[in-house]
């Protein structure tokens, strides 16, 4: 063999382990990028589903210790299992409040003297809840509806109510039932500053929190009702849908990772195959070579023979390259497929934990004022009453109501009302500390807490929060108003649980208010 031959050889040798180093290196590195990216995002998934949650742990932590991709099939398998799951759970969720529409249609149907046309109505409701769904979207026209049919009858018994035949109400019967409708009222813009409403709905919320705030009769506290229904119906259904889309993508993004995995595994075994046959006719040929060697009798022979076997060798490596270039190919193919699905996904998963937290703060924060509302105050007064038991700091509680407001909203308008509320709910936060903590209990009431003060402490400070609050220079139309807040305050004792000293407190608020308003009591 010439030694320009055997110098082509060389550098065909070198090349192919050369382009065989820099495809491990590149597998590797990409690899990487791959596994810390699903790290990454599986991160971002988390807090959806206790189980979920577990699934991608194990994940994450496999991607840590393996560099073996095969492995990890039986583990997306089991992802995309749970993932099936949360779809019949949906299902069952579906069926459940179907039967709740039906339980609830049919109470109606119970009633007598209804209406044939109010009959029919209702047959054909029940119908059309009896009907297969495929989503709980679909069932909201039907609960209107079914909203609607109770709307209707709770104005045919009002009707019945005021036949002159029917029962006639007392002087006294209707007092206490005007207090009842109050109350309820006033419970229902409680619960409605609990939850949190945005855009359009928050609108309609605040019409509804507003008609609530004057004189209702029945007709308009069921309206209400039925009104805050619809709509806290529709906000579950958009959240409902958001987190659906999230986890439908979800699985659409880990489907299209384990197909591409697959392909690249499946791509990769048979480029393997093919250069494994290319080896051995490499061997083959190089072993026929050194045996014609030791046979030749001519040079010339020899040199003919050597020549055919040294093409077969160039060929041979020719192909390898190229299935080696194929193979690099096919892996940067399905890792940009995987990369690309799993950017998406990443997107979509940080703007659902937007909204996640986004929902979670506006669910513990009073939509009016911007304080934290009941919600949170139960939270707080949970770990500062633990707190207090771990170390015995000392921890006080105060109630806080502003005088006569009804008055004010009487006098000067509901809007005006709630503009007093966030001024004077700015009041009290401005003048606490950063470890002090304040919420909006309901309509105007507030709690405070005051973790490591003692009752001695706070007097002055509450005294001095009154005073700023009967300062502050209100002016509506011209007239000056003046508006003063009242306080009960005190400390919790060792028998204490957060409800007696809550008590407490509420009980010295009612004396402050009996023994004149805008005064502070303090109880021991
Ligand atoms: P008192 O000095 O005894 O506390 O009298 P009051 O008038 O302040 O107390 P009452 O409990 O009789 O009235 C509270 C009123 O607060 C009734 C309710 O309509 C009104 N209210 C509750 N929530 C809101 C709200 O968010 N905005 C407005 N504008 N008014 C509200
Ligand atoms: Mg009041
Ligand atoms: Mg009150």
């Amino acid at each position: 063999m010439s030694d320009e031959k055997i110098e082509l050889l060389k550098k065909k040798l070198l090349i192919s382990i050369q382009a065989r180093q820099s495809l491990e290196k590149s597998y590797e590195k990409q690899f990487n990028t791959l596994t810390s990216f699903i790290v990454k995002l599986t991160n971002t998934a988390k807090g959806i589903d206790v189980e979920l949650d577990n699934r991608l742990g194990k994940l994450r932590t496999f991607l840590n210790q393996n560099t073996n991709i095969t492995k990890i099939d039986p583990l997306l398998n089991e992802l995309n299992q749970l993932l099936n799951q949360h779809t019949s759970k949906h299902a069952q969720q579906l069926l459940q409040a179907q039967e709740t529409l039906l339980k609830s249609a049919k109470t109606l149907q119970k009633f007598k003297h209804l209406p044939d046309e109010f009959r029919r109505k209702l047959r054909t409701l029940i119908k059309d809840i009896e009907q297969p769904q495929t989503s709980i979207i679909h069932l909201l026209p039907i609960l209107t509806r079914l909203v609607e049919s109770y709307q209707s009858f709770s104005v045919l018994q009002n009707k019945e109510q005021e036949e002159p035949d029917g029962d006639v109400f007392t002087a006294e019967q209707n007092q206490v039932l005007n207090g009842l409708r109050q109350q309820v009222a006033a419970e229902l813009v409680n619960i409605l500053s609990n939850i949190a409403f945005s855009g359009e709905q928050a609108e309609k919320i605040d019409q509804v929190r507003h008609t609530l705030s004057q004189d209702v009769t029945t007709e308009t506290l069921v309206s209400s009702c039925v009104e805050v229904i619809r709509l806290v119906v529709s906000s579950i259904t958009e959240e409902r849908q958001s987190a659906q889309s999230f986890l439908f993508s979800l699985n659409d993004a880990l489907n299209s990772v384990h197909h591409a995995v697959a392909t690249s595994i499946n791509g990769s075994k048979a480029i393997n195959e093919s250069k494994q046959k290319l080896n051995e006719q490499l061997k083959n040929n190089l072993v026929g070579m050194s045996e014609e060697v030791s046979k030749a009798t001519s040079l010339d022979s020899l040199k003919q023979q050597i020549n055919l076997r040294i093409k077969d060798i160039v060929d041979a490596l020719n192909q390898k390259e190229s299935l080696e270039s194929e193979e690099h190919q096919l892996l940067i193919d399905s890792l940009s497929e995987m990369e690309s699905r799993l950017k998406d996904l990443e997107v979509e998963a940080e703007e659902y934990k937007k909204k996640l937290s986004e929902q979670r703060f506006k669910s513990l924060q009073d939509m009016l004022t911007k304080l934290p509302n009941r919600a949170s105050l139960d939270e707080r007064m949970e770990l500062e009453y633990r707190r207090w038991m771990r170390y015995s700091h000392d921890l006080c509680v105060v109630v806080a109501d502003i005088d006569h407001f009804k008055s004010i909203n009487d006098k000067f308008g509901h809007s005006v009302g709630d503009r007093v509320l966030q001024i004077v709910a700015a009041t009290l936060q401005k003048g606490l500390r950063e470890t002090d903590y304040i919420a909006r209990y309901g309509g105007e009431e507030f709690v405070l807490i005051f973790p490591e003060s003692k009752l001695k402490e706070i007097e002055s400070k509450l005294n001095h929060l009154r005073e700023a609050i009967s300062n502050i220079p209100f002016k509506f139309k011209n007239a000056d108003l003046k508006v003063t807040i009242s306080m009960g305050a005190t400390q919790f004792k060792a028998i204490d649980q957060p409800q007696s000293a809550f008590d407490r407190a509420d009980q010295a608020l009612y004396q402050a208010k009996s023994s004149g308003r805008n005064k502070v009591i303090i109880t021991r």
